[in-house]
């Protein structure tokens, strides 16, 4: 079966005429999908029923089941999401006010089962790469979240989350095509529309796919998990160090601030006396410096069966004052979702364990 979420209108069209429906019945169809956002074709309206017949029997819109999900205290959602082989994957819903007092929803996504980047603080490690997800298994992860509003007699169904960040399980930019068929197909304006600037990718440092994505001018946001600030420390905890050194990281994203004009997030877990003193804290504040970046400090999450603590209190307080100290635009998050295996991977581990 086709997946309908990988189609552009034109291969719709093509495909409609070939098997003997009118071609203006692509762009109702597509109207139906992305502006309505219904994704079971019974329920299409103006479609008679033997083309909505067709599209059930031909096209696949939901290929991955919402099966389970967990709740935090804090309002961190996670949801556990079986695919069609038997694999599982997850998603995580954050809630956290925005600058403007109102309650911002941020839905996080995986793009790969397990992760063959090997950093030796995350749970999506532990279990090796399994397979990258089709970009239809990507889309799916969202689906679930749709609701609908009425504004006097308007009746609307939207996406309940304002943003995205593709930060679950997985590399992100070692699964390039199907990442950026997904996110076409939610920014574009005859698909999902959903603006770029509400899309963050976060990637563990891929220096040859990042200058890639300056040369494609990729509209998203980049945010690049740093975790270290010398090659000796960062190899320690993220072997992918070895192959694309910080150099050659800090170099990438250069080129891709200057071409695609964005500022880059550089993301930083604070791990109890790995990467948390004040001299990586020194050297970080030179790297935001040439990248004019934004730092975001992330207290770590603990993951069973694995030996890494996280910074206390007062010492991410003293490693994020180096910083303010140093003129750096940067955010302390608070510990999110750790009462519910929040961190990357862990749900999805549990899960595929007990199976
Ligand atoms: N592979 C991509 C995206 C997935 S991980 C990347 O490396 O950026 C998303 C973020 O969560 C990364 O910054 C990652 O380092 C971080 N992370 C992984 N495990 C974590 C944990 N146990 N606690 C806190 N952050 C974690």
């Amino acid at each position: 079966m086709q997946h309908f979420f990988e189609l552009s209108l034109i291969e719709l069209q093509d495909i409609l005429v070939k098997n003997g429906f009118e071609k203006f019945r692509a762009k109702q169809i597509f109207e139906a999908v992305y502006k309505n956002k219904i994704f079971q074709p019974q329920n299409f309206p103006s479609i008679n029923s033997k083309l909505k017949e067709f599209v059930q029997n031909n096209f696949q819109f939901v290929s991955a089941e919402l099966v389970g999900n967990k709740s935090s205290q804090d309002d961190t959602k996670k949801y556990l999401f079986k695919l069609q082989d038997g694999n599982f994957v997850e998603a995580v819903m954050l809630k956290a006010p925005s600058e403007d007092g109102n309650i911002r929803k941020t839905l996080c996504m995986s793009t790969q089962v397990g992760c063959a980047s090997g950093c030796k603080f995350c749970a999506s490690a532990m279990r090796g790469f399994i397979r990258n997800l089709t970009a239809n298994e990507i889309l799916s992860q969202a689906l679930p979240f749709v609701c609908e509003t009425i504004s006097g007699n308007k009746r609307e169904r939207k996406f309940e989350f304002e943003n995205i960040v593709v930060m679950g399980m997985g590399e992100p930019l070692a699964n390039f095509n199907n990442l950026m068929l997904a996110l076409n197909t939610l920014n574009a304006s005859d698909k999902f529309a959903f603006g770029a600037r509400r899309i963050t990718v976060s990637t563990c440092g891929l220096a040859d796919k990042i200058k890639e994505l300056a040369k494609i001018k990729f509209p998203f946001r980049l945010a690049i998990s740093l975790h270290g600030a010398t090659d000796e420390v960062r190899t320690q905890i993220m072997p992918i160090n070895k192959k694309f050194p910080l150099k050659e990281v800090i170099n990438s994203a250069k080129e891709f601030a200057n071409v695609c004009g964005r500022m880059i997030t550089l993301e930083y877990i604070l791990i109890h006396q790995v990467n948390d003193s004040f001299e990586q804290a020194s050297l970080l504040v030179n790297i935001a410096k040439t990248l004019h970046a934004h730092v975001n400090l992330i207290p770590y999450n603990s993951v069973e069966g694995l030996p890494w603590k996280r910074s206390d209190a007062s010492r991410r307080k003293a490693f994020a004052s180096i910083l303010e100290k140093a003129g750096i635009s940067f955010t302390l998050r608070r510990e999110k979702g750790s009462g519910i295996d929040a961190a990357c991977g862990q749900l999805a581990l549990k899960k595929s364990k007990e199976e």
